[in-house]
């Protein structure tokens, strides 16, 4: 008998629900994506430049393994001036994507059977990361009844002796939620009481809709309890640039700088140069693809909500999320029968965690056309139900 050579761990991972959906899409004709948790945009035409230019100038090597001096002075202005918190250069890894900013966070921090904190519905991620660094990832689920927003009572109650982190994702994929300042506080107290980490995902910062985004590290006391996660992929529409970064305290990311440098080294040199555009460079296109993600939330949202499908409004990312099982379907056979039948994708909640049952995710990082047409389409679909 051939012998198992894949791990435990690894099999024990199941591939992302959005990922089979989407090859099953991609094979299909006239299909509306709703699906794809990525920017529409083309990065703006000041980072391309900057980019092309790193190359042309022979910036082709590697980089230090913290990442371009430059970008990470760039970084630590940049979040005291949005959000008033104080980081030194020595404090920030440039990370491929946030994405492996989750995994140091992850390894560096989890022993066997520590656990993680995880509200849910959340990034599909999150649980995999967590379990594959030996954490057990413990969800805490929200509900559509209080807005998603977290359920502090029920993260205290879910703190044992084993816990070693909240993970916390604000502006939230997939529910648009936004966390309110007296919430973080009050998981700052929670952290503080239990002597917790908090990992604070905020790579969809600068995409909020008339409400503040609450920088984690920056509230009384937290900045020696947070890893930052930050990243370029969503506020800058930078995904295939594969750029994000860590902000943490030394001791953490002393840590952490080795699991990079043994497994990755360096996040591509050109991106980290066109990275510092992005920064300096960039707030007018930032401020102009927020406000039209602001408009097209505001049309998919009203949709739904027409349609008889109820979708509270997401202050944040460029996520609707909302209840289907009121057409008597589940998630699955909602989402699936909408691609067979009327050829728009959008993600079944599941894919989520379990408190994403009952409901699909709706992408808005769509043009508005393609919003209006969706929309036409599921009308139709509830209609023939
Ligand atoms: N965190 C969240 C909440 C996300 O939605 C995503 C991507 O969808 C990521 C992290 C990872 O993004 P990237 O690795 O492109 O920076």
């Amino acid at each position: 008998m051939q012998r198992d050579y894949l791990s435990q761990k690894v099999r024990g991972l199941h591939p992302s629900i959005i990922r089979q959906f989407f090859d099953i899409a991609a094979t299909m004709k006239d299909i509306i994506s709703l699906g794809i948790g990525e920017p529409d945009f083309t990065t703006p035409e000041p980072i391309i430049n900057a980019g092309m230019q790193a190359l042309r100038q022979g910036q082709t090597h590697y980089t230090s393994n913290l990442g371009v001096t430059k970008l990470r002075e760039a970084i630590c202005a940049h979040l005291f001036k949005l959000y008033g918190v104080s980081y030194q250069p020595d404090q920030i890894i440039i990370t491929v994507g946030g994405s492996e900013a989750l995994y140091l966070a992850a390894t560096a921090l989890l022993e066997n059977g520590d656990e993680v904190i995880i509200p849910t519905p959340c990034f599909v991620s999150y649980q995999p990361e967590v379990a594959l660094a030996g954490g057990v990832p413990v969800e805490v689920p929200t509900c559509m009844e209080e807005g998603f927003n977290l359920d502090i009572p029920a993260i205290e109650k879910a703190v044992t002796p084993r816990t070693k982190a909240v993970l916390v994702n604000s502006p939230n994929n997939p529910t648009g939620a936004v966390a309110s300042r007296e919430c973080m506080l009050e998981l700052a107290r929670i952290a503080e009481e239990h002597d917790l980490i908090v990992i604070s995902d905020e790579i969809y910062d600068r995409l909020v809709y008339g409400v503040e985004h609450v920088c984690f590290s920056a509230l009384p006391g937290m900045q020696k309890r947070t890893i930052l996660v930050g990243g370029f992929s969503k506020d800058y529409a930078m995904t295939g640039w594969r750029l994000g970064y860590i902000a943490a305290p030394q001791e953490l990311i002393k840590g952490m700088i080795l699991i990079h440098q043994y497994t990755i080294m360096t996040a591509p040199t050109m991106s980290q140069v066109a990275g510092i555009t992005a920064i300096l460079d960039c707030e007018e296109h930032v401020e102009a693809m927020r406000k039209e993600y602001d408009s097209r939330r505001r049309l998919i949202v009203d949709g739904l909500n027409a349609i008889g499908l109820p979708t509270v409004e997401p202050h944040g990312a460029f996520y609707a999320f909302p209840k289907v099982s009121t057409t008597g379907l589940d998630e699955s056979t909602f989402a699936t029968r909408l691609l067979n039948e009327k050829k728009v994708a959008v993600v079944p909640g599941i894919a989520f965690g379990k408190a994403g049952e009952g409901f699909v995710r709706c992408s808005y990082a769509t043009a508005a056309d393609q919003i209006e047409e969706a929309l036409h389409r599921i009308d139709q679909f509830v209609k023939s139900l």
